[in-house]
């Protein structure tokens, strides 16, 4: 077998503790699930059910620990925001995934940042048009490493945060997600087949805002540590 061209190399996040990488296959993110955030965006936030878009897997843009990543702020936007996130990593798929065995499909947890170009998605919202533009640019998913759970605990709470050039902007706890990382897998897996090397953005708390060239972003969730990104 051969192909009319080389293939896309395969997208890739280093393992804490590992020489093994993860092979991302899909993105999946979660839209509104901190109530403070789905407020701040002008939405009621009664526990309707939850919703789902998508970033391709070549949008993943890895930072490695100790370092800051470079992220090119994308064309035809002029308010690009940040969203910091807790980020899911499957490693074991299923379909119709019970909630309470939902946790034993994660692999991992790493840190994430949901890049949105904010002015695109506001047109498309108003518009009534996809996301996509707005949410799965290049780049659009920078992520550190993959913190694998092993015999260790889920992250179930602990404080999720960001910082712009120093000033702190986002600050909630992961025990605020109006969905839960169970209740998200058992949801999405009833509109999708999770396999392995799936990657869910959980969502992000409320503190959003825009970024320019030169600002640097730093976020964390309790036990993983730090990413660390600048506008170019
Ligand atoms: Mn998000």
């Amino acid at each position: 077998m051969s192909y009319v061209f080389a293939p896309p190399p395969v997208v890739a996040v280093p393992v804490v503790g590992s020489s093994e990488t993860f092979a991302v296959r899909r993105i999946y993110c979660v839209g509104r699930n901190y109530e403070a955030h789905a407020r701040e965006m002008g939405h009621d936030p009664d526990r309707e059910p939850p919703f789902f878009f998508g970033k391709p897997a070549d949008a993943v843009l890895y930072v490695a620990p100790g370092e800051t990543g470079e992220f090119p702020y994308p064309s035809l936007s002029k308010n690009v925001h940040f969203e910091m996130e807790l980020v899911a990593a499957i490693g074991k798929g299923g379909k119709n995934i019970p909630e309470d065995a939902a946790l034993g499909h994660v692999y991992g947890y790493a840190l994430g940042l949901d890049m949105t170009r904010r002015d695109l998605q506001a047109e498309a919202k108003k518009l009534g048009r996809p996301w996509d533009t707005a949410k799965g640019f290049d780049h659009s998913a920078p992520i550190g490493p993959i913190h694998p759970v092993g015999s260790g605990a889920h992250v179930g709470q602990g404080a999720i945060w960001l910082s712009v050039n120093g000033e702190e902007k986002q600050r909630s706890d992961v025990s605020q997600l109006i969905w839960s990382v169970a209740e998200t897998i058992a949801y999405l897996s009833t509109l999708f087949e999770l396999q392995p090397g799936d990657l869910i953005f959980t969502g992000t708390p409320e503190g959003v805002g825009a970024v320019v060239k030169g600002d640097v972003m730093q976020g964390g969730v309790d036990g993983l540590g730090e990413l660390n990104v600048r506008v170019i």
